[in-house]
């Protein structure tokens, strides 16, 4: 990073009066002329180590492939993620297949998110990691630009960034003893369930702590009357919301449960993006936001505004990921009801800081863009 560029970049800025004049000002200043700057792609390979075994309800595993995405552009460096947990159908060769495809050097103006980011959606059908690891490493570049961090360009409120619940996989009871042990420091706790011995999990963790619990079968109920029962016992052992009971194709049953369910039950496999919001509407009482599924922080900023236009409910989730893919998500944070943002947490090989967890709450950097920075 050349912080010397960055920081006349920033006092360009704050010397303009109006934000919406900055960037303006910037060009002005003769730092970015029109024309004259293009944006250059890179991206490798990078395996996440987890600290423990990771298992829900469809597998287990030890580690996550990632690619890992920066964006130069007139000495000014954005960072961006894409996480591939293998069940969601992309890989390291996908991803670097799809952004050799990605080719930035066309465009003159990094501010123009919504053509930029449209033509990369088009390239192919899915590839949601991919589209977002170039997403999230352009918006860092812009809001290094403009000098000012995301949730500053959205209007959000940092300080009201909630509490991030911290994932407890499915484990024998000794295991999940332990893990809850070492979740000490969180306010509230995610639970992972679907495998048959979802009591088990519940009472397990609750001989350890009292703090609140959510669940998360991840599809793994079958039966929508188990899930009714199951969601009662739920509720009078302090859990706040369900997310994704049964097969996300079964819409017609998650209408019924949500319509008895006291818990809010959110969307999380069957909203993938903006355009789901619609078909998930009136069948749960909510969503799950992820900037993998939904190629990343622009249609992520979408869906969260729509999603409160209709009056859902909100979360903001992850993959396992590194602070760089955690802290984009991070910004919208302020805006979600709760918050489901420990990926960064369940690894040994971070690569950056960001945003941290502070006595269970997300707090984000002042930084500009996506406020990281390389360890
Ligand atoms: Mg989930």
């Amino acid at each position: 990073m050349n912080s010397t560029r960055r920081d006349f970049v920033r006092s360009a800025f704050l010397a303009g009066a109006a934000s919406i004049a900055a960037p303006v000002s910037a060009f002005a200043a003769g730092v970015t002329p029109k024309g004259q700057k293009r944006m250059k792609l890179s991206f490798r390979p990078y395996t996440l180590e987890l600290k423990h075994v990771f298992t829900v309800s469809a597998m287990s595993r030890t580690t996550t492939p990632v690619v890992l995405t920066e964006i130069e552009y007139d000495g000014v460096v954005g960072y961006g993620e894409a996480a591939m947990p293998p069940y969601l159908g992309e890989s390291q060769e996908s991803a670097m297949a799809f952004l050799k495809r990605v080719d930035l050097s066309k465009y003159d103006n990094p501010y123009d998110l919504e053509t930029i980011l449209s033509d990369i959606d088009a390239l192919a059908f899915h590839n949601t990691a991919a589209k977002a690891a170039v997403d999230i490493a352009l918006h860092d570049l812009v809001g290094k630009l403009l000098g000012q961090p995301w949730y500053n360009i959205w209007g959000f409120d940092a300080s009201k960034a909630p509490a991030t619940t911290f994932t407890i996989g499915i484990d024998t009871a000794d295991v999940v003893r332990v893990k809850t042990k070492e979740a000490g420091g969180f306010k509230i706790l995610k639970v992972k369930l679907g495998k048959g011995n979802d009591k088990e999990m519940i009472e397990t963790i609750r001989s350890v702590t009292d703090v609140p619990l959510t669940a998360d079968p991840n599809q793994g109920w079958k039966d929508k009357f188990y899930a009714l029962d199951m969601i009662h016992w739920l509720k009078e052992k302090g859990v706040q919301y369900v997310e994704q009971p049964m097969a996300k194709e079964r819409f017609d049953d998650h209408a019924w449960l949500t319509e008895r369910s006291p818990l809010p039950i959110l969307a999380d496999e069957s909203c993938q993006r903006l355009s789901d919001i619609p078909k998930v509407k009136g069948a749960y009482s909510g969503i799950v936001i992820k900037l993998m599924k939904c190629t990343g922080m622009r249609e992520a900023h979408k869906m969260l505004m729509m999603a409160k236009a209709n009056n859902m409910k909100v979360l903001i989730g992850c993959m396992t990921e590194t602070s760089c893919a955690i802290s984009a998500a991070s910004h919208l944070s302020p805006m979600c009801d709760w918050a489901d943002l420990d990926g960064m947490l369940l690894i040994k090989n971070d690569l950056y800081k960001g945003t941290t967890v502070e006595e269970g709450k997300l707090v984000l950097s002042n930084r500009p863009g996506i406020g990281i920075e390389k360890r």
